[in-house]
């Protein structure tokens, strides 16, 4: 291979709790299944495509801890210093993400996917419910996701952004093998 063939290896960010779901959000009721290891159906699938990954920050965890009461995309935004946290970890995310990606020449770092978690009010790409009247909804992206996309585009990086549902792992791998499909 000539010196000026490029070579480029591929990275997803993951939110965090794909990789280690000990810190969803915890409720007595709950099975104890839901917040043990991690979105195996997606990191199997994701390992044979050959890429790596890397994990976003749980922003929901390390503002408020668990247990941490229920709340809406609108609870987390009128919460007290929330989108303070929300836009200093999204800093932080994208200058780390900018490294890899500036740093690396051969191979070259592309970032092909950030994938969030549907519905979360955090990091929804655009399942996050927001009440807008009485008895109307309407989907949004997360509180996270957003100041993250933002801080991307900021920087010139413009990745593809998907919804995991852990209630349905199979639906993102039709996404997923789209996007790979293209490259
Ligand atoms: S969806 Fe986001 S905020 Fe919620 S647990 Fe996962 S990483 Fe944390």
């Amino acid at each position: 291979m000539s010196e000026s063939t490029e070579i480029v290896s591929k990275v997803l960010a993951l939110s965090h709790c794909l990789l280690n779901k000990s810190i969803r959000w915890w409720q007595n009721n709950k099975s104890i299944e839901k917040n043990r290891g991690l979105a195996t159906q997606l990191i199997e699938f994701v390992s044979r495509l050959n890429v790596g990954i890397i994990q976003l920050p749980c922003p929901e965890f390390t503002h408020c801890g668990n247990p941490r009461p229920p709340r809406t995309k609108d609870e987390y935004e009128m919460l007290p210093g929330f989108m303070e946290h929300c836009n200093k970890l999204a800093r932080l995310t994208v200058e780390q993400i900018k490294t890899l990606v500036t740093m690396s020449r051969r191979p070259r770092i592309e970032i092909l996917a950030v994938i969030g978690v549907k519905r979360s009010p955090s990091c929804a790409v655009n399942s996050a419910i927001r009440r807008i009247f009485s008895n109307k909804n309407v989907e949004e992206e997360g509180l996270f996701i957003g100041i993250l996309r933002r801080e991307m585009l900021r920087e010139n990086l413009n990745p593809q952004f998907l919804d995991f549902d852990f209630d349905n792992p199979e639906e993102i791998k039709g996404d997923l093998i789209k996007l790979f499909s293209k490259c």
